[in-house]
């Protein structure tokens, strides 16, 4: 298999020091590797992602010295794809239409057990209200939740995932009671959304033979379920690289609302890519 990275920004506001690091490392790694470097536009939310940004992202990619092959692929093109996917997760009998609010959830999970974790990588560990309805009473409003405790019982012998990232470096195995615990029924579609970031990136990755996923080490949680839903797809396991992030003054991860941060203020200031490379501790390009 190819050896191949990407980057998949979500082009919901301007990248900054953090998205060039990942960006730089996964096209590092490719390059040592003699692989291919993609890169893929997360744009599956129709309402927060902006053409501008998309523009804005190419552009300061292309100035850091990245090249990818076109066309990119784009998430909010995908839709086939994601419906095949959620199709086969209902045939197994997986899935099950969920009509709660954001609010709704908080309530019913607002008496948590001791001991028993209520945050897991998607905010609140959902309480199940919803679980055991019919996938034929879905209605457009409502999300798509995987049941947690069915997909372990049809899953079979839980897959492990090999990680090349420094802080996590090693073979890291899925457990049951870990996922039903910390992670519990994820959505796979949310309401308005052909489907939910987790099974998107599962779903594009594959269809992007990528080999290598370069992330940060923030994602490192969810990586878990990305596993377990190729594993359920019947799809191959790539490698995971979950890299260190990068950090303001303060500590803070960046976020893409720190624009102080964002790449096209470096290059307005005058700034040149290897500076970039400097501040995030990468070799020079
Ligand atoms: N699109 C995701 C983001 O911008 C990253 C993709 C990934 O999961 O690695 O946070």
């Amino acid at each position: 298999m190819t050896f191949r990275t990407r980057f998949a920004p979500s082009p919901t506001g301007p990248l900054h020091l953090g998205h060039a690091f990942s960006a730089l490392t996964a096209f590092d790694m490719a390059r040592r590797a003699g692989g291919e470097f993609l890169l893929r536009m997360d744009d599956i939310d129709r309402i927060r992602s902006k053409p501008e940004y998309e523009d804005l992202a190419v552009e300061d990619l292309r100035w850091l010295g990245l090249s990818w092959p076109e066309p990119v692929m784009k998430q909010s093109r995908s839709g086939a794809r994601f419906r095949a996917a959620l199709a086969q997760l209902d045939q197994l009998d997986l899935t099950y239409p969920c009509s709660c609010s954001r609010a709704d959830i908080a309530a019913a999970a607002d008496a948590p057990q001791e001991g028993v974790p209520t945050h897991g990588p998607d905010g609140r560990i959902y309480p199940g209200t919803c679980r055991g309805r019919p996938m034929s009473k879905a209605t457009e409003d409502d999300a798509i939740r995987l049941d947690m405790a069915k997909a372990l019982a049809v899953a079979g012998p839980l897959p492990a995932f090999v990680e090349t990232g420094a802080e996590v470096c090693g073979t890291h195995a899925l457990e049951a009671t870990d996922l039903l615990t910390t992670i519990g029924d994820v959505a796979v579609a949310r309401r308005g959304m052909a489907a939910a970031y987790h099974l998107c990136v599962v779903v594009d990755d594959h269809a992007q033979q990528i080999s290598h996923v370069v992330r940060g080490v923030d994602l490192f949680d969810a990586t878990r379920i990305h596993v377990l839903l190729a594993h359920l797809l019947g799809l191959p396991i790539p490698i995971y690289h979950h890299h260190r992030l990068i950090r303001d003054d303060a500590g803070k991860r960046l976020a893409k609302r720190d624009d102080a941060r964002a790449i096209s203020l470096y290059r307005a200031e005058g700034a040149q890519p290897d500076d970039i490379r400097r501040i995030v501790g990468l070799p020079l390009g």
